[in-house]
């Protein structure tokens, strides 16, 4: 009997590595995540994505050569021909050759794509967006990732650089945002934005219960297990400040809708993921009054992703599959 076609898609984020060696039916096998760890340098977070990899592996008894391939989601711009990592801002890596570093060390062929593009391909093949024909993905974390898909099939744009939906301008003039640009929306309402405007406001002397659990918890940074805390403990300026993120969100997918009449509009990161519908049902309902073609609204399924983190290792396994279909090669080729 022929061995079944194994996978790996792996989700190299800013805080955690996420792998899982997945089946031709998109049934995850095994998974297992660790620390990033970013501050060690690239020799030191590829060597842990491979030793992830292995681990994962061993635990259905296989090689990692007995995979047809890995795709990895990164958290950046990749180029398709090199497997190089052009430039990942939260890993600080420039030109990185993850690719082949990580193609001789498990002996298969590696892929790399964007993070989120992977994780919107993974809600479109298994998750909240199944069957949509147009799909919208907006993942909201320290900062605002997008994709486009239509008929299963990324936007990619003339030179690649499609569905950056986080450097939407909506506040012209606004708030500085990573890219350098003002009044982006990544700058309004990320997991980064709403934690800078916390600290505006307590300056302001509106304090947040926040700082308190932060001080609790010994963290630093807000995570969206934080805001969800602070709401529970009936925080209203944290409501306030979520509030404000959600509006323009919601005046975001507005303008999606009306630009690309999706049929799915995913809404995922972090904060969807804990809050689910609670978080989306007040973007839709802004979105909705932005819709300038109002019959059928509906049909515009606004909606929070359902895969939490097995999207972008689920995506990235649909991608390892296509790729290994299509005639171009491999990006990276096994010796
Ligand atoms: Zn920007």
């Amino acid at each position: 009997m022929a061995r079944e076609s194994l996978v790996a898609g792996v989700d190299l984020g800013g805080t955690k590595i996420n792998a899982a060696v997945v089946d031709p039916k998109g049934v995850i096998l095994a998974q297992d995540r660790v620390k990033t760890e970013a501050a060690q340098g690239f020799d030191a977070v590829s060597q842990r994505l491979s030793t992830l990899v292995r681990g994962v592996c061993q635990e259905i008894g296989i090689e990692t050569s007995a995979l047809d391939a890995v795709c990895v989601g990164v958290p950046g711009s990749v180029d398709d021909g090199s497997g190089q990592v052009h430039r990942a801002p939260n890993l600080d890596w420039t030109d990185a050759p993850l690719g082949p570093r990580l193609s001789d060390s498990l002996g298969t062929r590696v892929f790399l794509d964007n993070d989120v593009r992977v994780a919107a391909l993974g809600e479109y093949a298994y998750g909240a967006g199944r069957g949509a024909s147009t799909l919208v993905g907006i993942f909201v974390g320290t900062g605002i990732g997008g994709a486009v898909l239509e008929g299963g099939e990324l936007r990619l744009g003339s030179r690649g650089a499609a569905g950056e939906i986080g450097h939407m301008v909506i506040v012209p003039g606004g708030p500085r945002c990573g890219c350098g640009q003002r009044g982006c929306v990544e700058a309004i309402s990320s997991r980064t934005a709403m934690e800078r405007t916390l600290h505006e406001l307590a300056k302001e002397g509106r304090k947040s219960r926040v700082f308190k659990i932060l001080d609790r918890e010994g963290r630093e940074r807000l995570t969206s297990s934080v805001i969800v805390k602070a709401l529970r403990e009936g925080d209203e300026v944290m409501a306030e400040v979520l509030r404000g993120a959600q509006k323009n969100l919601g005046l975001l997918v507005g303008s999606i809708v009306n630009l690309l009449d999706p049929d799915v509009v995913v809404i995922g990161g972090g904060i969807a993921e804990r809050m689910g519908d609670e978080f989306v049902a007040p973007i839709r309902k802004v979105a909705h009054r932005r819709f300038l073609l109002q019959r059928d609204r509906e049909k515009v399924r606004i909606v929070p992703a359902e895969l939490a983190d097995r999207s972008a290792p689920l995506g990235a396994a649909v991608l390892a599959r296509r790729k290994l279909a299509s005639p171009a090669p491999a990006l990276v080729a096994a010796k």
